[in-house]
């Protein structure tokens, strides 16, 4: 049977990279001055997917009749080594850049991925303070690597957990994986000292919407922070529809059924998730021992004007937007030799060109070729 290959790299060839800006033009350098794009929008978070390969289906991501036995994914030389992955990190954090997410594809399946973290961990920013480091997982293998992760410097970790049914957990990961198994990984992520621990779940209307209390119940007043995603139009194999977004304003009501929750300021500026806490028995105050829960509303309230966010893909493009059709090769100027100021002013040109807002279009846009979140890092 002939191989299938599914393009889901609507471009297989890249944006042409930008002239780099000359060094002194950076505007972070010497002056400590946000870059920032065409929509005063600052640079400060980067998301790396250090694999494109998963353990598990979920049908919103990597459905199975698409990622099956025949698919073709990244061969190993194509992806950046951790020591690109490091210079690049580096870079990003000379021109502002204070949060490093890894995600994938599962990250955890990624080879010796302590090793990276360890590199990543002894980035310093210009004024000499740690980055933000953290991981997204589903949590499968993290029973085994919470310990190793710590050790290397992870901080903080965020796990996703779309069910406590197990029978629903197994349909949605379409893996048979247990919610056992990523209740194990949770708890030692927490006993290995990684805080915290947040849980995302992408709710989905007739598929898991009926665990919503059922989550929110067993997280409340654990010291792990639950958080609820509304299911996004990402990539062209899931088959996504409007009427299966279950907007967080409901999940607010359903939740609200139940507890009393007051509103909580944002953690810090261009944050996605809105807050809501758990109230004290007055009915009123925020009660810090019960926790809190987070909204990311990705489609019914866009937050493109905040969106500080750049992706390296496993293969080294940087993607300006979660729905960018197209990314800048990055890998082939880091092969080809090219020195650092000449990459940085090169990111740095790209960034100050970037004008994206998908989500805030979202209903006046017709279809168009989408990335993969697997490859591009959600
Ligand atoms: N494999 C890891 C995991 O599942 O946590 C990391 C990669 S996964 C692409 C990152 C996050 O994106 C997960 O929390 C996942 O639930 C979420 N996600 C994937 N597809 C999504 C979609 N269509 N809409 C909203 N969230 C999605
Ligand atoms: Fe894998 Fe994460 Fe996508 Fe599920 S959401 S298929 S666990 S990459
Ligand atoms: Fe950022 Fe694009 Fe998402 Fe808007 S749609 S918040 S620009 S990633």
């Amino acid at each position: 049977m002939p191989e299938r290959i599914i393009p889901i790299f609507p471009d297989s060839s890249s944006r042409t990279l930008p002239a780099p800006l000359a060094p002194g033009r950076i505007p972070c350098g010497a002056l400590g001055l946000p870059l920032t794009d065409t929509r005063q929008r600052p640079l400060t978070d980067l998301r790396i997917s250090v694999t494109d390969r998963c353990n598990f289906r979920c049908r919103y991501c990597m459905p199975r009749e698409v990622f099956d036995g025949r698919y073709r994914y990244l061969p190993h030389a194509d992806l950046l080594s951790f020591e690109e992955i490091t210079r690049l990190a580096r870079l990003f954090t000379q021109l502002g850049v204070r949060k490093i997410r890894l995600t994938g594809g599962e990250p955890l399946l990624r080879k010796d991925i302590e090793t990276l973290i360890a590199q990543l961990a002894a980035l310093r920013t210009p004024a000499g303070v740690p980055l933000d480091l953290t991981l997204t997982t589903n949590g499968a293998l993290l029973a085994h690597k919470a310990q190793a992760l710590r050790e290397a410097g992870l901080r903080r970790i965020t796990v996703s957990l779309d069910a406590l049914e197990d029978a629903v957990f197994r349909r949605i990961n379409d893996a048979d994986f247990s919610v056992a198994g990523v209740l194990k990984g949770i708890d030692a992520a927490q006993a290995a000292g990684l805080s915290p621990v947040k849980i995302n779940m992408v709710v989905q209307r007739g598929v898991n919407d009926h665990q919503i209390l059922p989550l929110a119940r067993r997280f409340r007043g654990s010291g792990r922070i639950l958080r609820f995603i509304e299911y996004m139009d990402v990539g062209a194999t899931n088959g996504w529809r409007m009427d299966q977004v279950v907007p967080s304003r409901e999940v607010l009501a359903c939740l609200q059924e139940e507890f009393a929750l007051v509103p909580l300021a944002r953690a810090m500026p261009g944050e996605t998730a809105e807050r809501w806490g758990y109230a004290r028995a007055d009915g009123h105050r925020h009660d810090p021992a019960l926790g809190e829960v987070g909204f990311i509303s990705s489609v019914t309230q866009a937050f493109c004007g905040a969106c500080n966010r750049v992706r390296l893909s496993t293969d080294g493009r940087l993607y300006l937007c979660l729905f960018a059709d197209t990314g800048y090769d990055l890998r082939a100027p880091l092969r080809a030799g090219a020195d650092d100021e000449t990459l940085a002013g090169a990111i740095a040109a790209i960034w100050q060109g970037r004008a994206d807002r998908y989500s805030e279009l979202r209903a006046s846009l017709s279809a168009a070729p989408r990335i993969e979140m697997s490859y591009i890092g959600g």
